[in-house]
């Protein structure tokens, strides 16, 4: 918008709050928050393009979404291998600032949860990078940030938080603490769509892609728990560790030494012949809080 040079007078004096246009129709008063407009519809660009960023791109590894598509307690999205690169480049120490910064909470893959998206219907091409890449399957509505987008914790099924209000009927008079997924009948607490404090870190209603203001609070809740965690460790609740951990030398010799072998070789028998789980080992240890995660990333515990 090219700005007259009356306009720019005015725009440059802070006392004056109107500025007389005179212009082809005869002279309309123009308020000066319509002259300063110009800035404003540049940073509304530079906010569209964060807000595509946020609902088509890889928070990390900055790809395309693709499934699976994870999602964590901040709301913020990532391709699967896009977060498993990122852990273990960050356990090599080859993780930039700004990695750390968006995702630094992460211990592992045990802090997120795998997002059940509805991908936008295929008339969509597949290569248009600038076309948003989900949709809410309740109201069909793009998931493109105009509008606010719940994960429900329990389920990881992604919807518009309206979809979810009209579906499942939640109100402040709700009776009961929990309602139905409306996509997969999971049931999961309600409170965070009826309390209207800011969202808490453990809710099984998490915001996805929340605004700038909440995710920093959330931030917050997540160093402030992570302080208490710590805090616990240091005290020795529950007893202290290091001494819980270390397997005390049995001197043969002692009264009572054979009877604590024998019990000892009978537990690593039944450790060795317990039936296989699942999942393999080296999948099963991303999920556990196990501490030498270096080596999980690195495959050493596979074997
Ligand atoms: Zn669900």
């Amino acid at each position: 918008m090219q700005l007259c040079p009356v306009i720019k007078i005015f725009l440059c004096e802070p006392h004056s709050i109107q500025a007389r246009v005179s212009g082809n129709d005869g002279g309309s008063i123009a308020r000066r928050d319509d002259l300063v407009r110009t800035k404003a519809s540049v940073e509304t660009a530079d906010k569209d393009e964060v807000r595509h960023a946020l609902w088509t791109q890889c928070r990390l590894s900055k790809a395309r979404l693709a499934k699976p598509v994870m999602v964590d307690r901040l709301g913020q999205l990532y391709n699967k291998d896009g977060v498993i690169e990122y852990l273990l480049r960050r356990g090599q120490g080859e993780a930039s600032a700004s990695e750390n910064h968006v995702a630094g909470h992460l211990k592992g893959l045990k802090d997120l949860r795998e997002a059940s998206l509805t991908p936008a219907p295929t008339s969509h091409d597949r290569h248009d990078t600038d076309a948003y890449p989900f949709v809410c399957p309740l109201t069909q509505r793009a998931l493109n940030g105009k509008f606010r987008v719940v994960c429900l914790w329990p389920c990881g099924c992604v919807l518009s938080e309206s979809g979810v209000r009209e579906t499942t009927g939640v109100s402040k008079s709700s009776a009961e603490s929990t309602s139905p997924c409306p996509v997969c009948n999971v049931p999961f607490a309600h409170a965070a769509l009826i309390e209207a404090h800011a969202p808490a870190i453990n809710s099984d209603v998490v915001w996805v892609n929340p605004p700038a203001e909440e995710q920093t609070a959330m931030r917050e809740q997540l160093a402030a728990q992570k302080k208490t965690k710590r805090k616990k460790t240091d005290t020795g609740a529950g007893g202290d560790k290091r001494t819980r951990v270390q397997a005390p030398t049995l001197n043969d010799a002692a009264p009572g030494a054979y009877a604590a072998n024998q019990v000892r070789r009978a537990q690593e028998n039944a450790a060795r012949n317990a039936p296989p789980t699942r999942d393999s080992e080296a999948v099963a240890s991303l999920y556990r809080k196990s501490p030498s995660k270096r080596d999980v990333w690195l495959g050493k515990q596979a074997s």
